[in-house]
């Protein structure tokens, strides 16, 4: 009997791994103890009104939870944009007030994928792999803008796509 091919489940799909969602919540609860039991304490002026005091407490776990979150979701964005995973987990980490997450959204780069002939890095917009000229999309053979896989004609030239290398086009479908 042939067993059923099993579906296989990415790991990597989970953007944000499991570490930096345990980190946040361990550095919640340690600014609400902080807030709550240490800091009383040591306080010599009256408490402010207990609604601020919930209001800020609760601000503070959430800003350190989400720091951690951060860093736990470039640790998984930035190879797939084949950017620097240590470089920028260290931008987000030492610049205060997550200005390092600012930055890593304005710098990021477009995803890559493989090529599925080659394994070459390639970006989404690419039609063609730079290493082995696999139609990664399928794309027109004459003014070579991206059209639909069942198009019959390009939308912008109106050469008819059916002329083009067939192969290549159907492997697109076939994906
Ligand atoms: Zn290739
Ligand atoms: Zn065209």
């Amino acid at each position: 009997m042939q067993k059923p091919q099993s579906i296989a489940v990415n790991e990597d799909e989970r953007m944000i791994p499991v570490w930096s969602i345990v980190a946040a919540s361990a550095a919640f609860l340690l600014i609400e103890y902080y807030w709550w039991i240490v800091a009383p304490a040591q306080r010599h002026h009256p408490a402010p009104p207990i609604g601020l005091r919930i209001y800020l407490n609760l601000s503070w776990g959430l800003l350190a939870a989400l720091y951690f979150l951060m860093i736990g979701y470039v640790s998984k964005d930035a190879p797939r944009r084949a950017m620097s995973t240590r470089f920028w987990m260290l931008v987000c980490l030492v610049m205060p007030g997550g200005i390092g997450a600012v930055f890593y959204f304005l710098l990021r780069q477009p995803e890559v994928s493989r090529c599925p002939a080659c394994g070459t890095h390639v970006q989404s917009d690419f039609h063609f792999c730079p290493q082995c000229n696999y139609q990664l999309s399928a794309s027109c053979g004459n003014c070579f803008r991206t059209v639909r896989a069942t198009d019959q004609y390009c939308t912008r030239c109106g050469h008819e796509l059916a002329e083009d290398h067939t192969p290549a086009r159907l492997r697109v479908l076939g994906e």
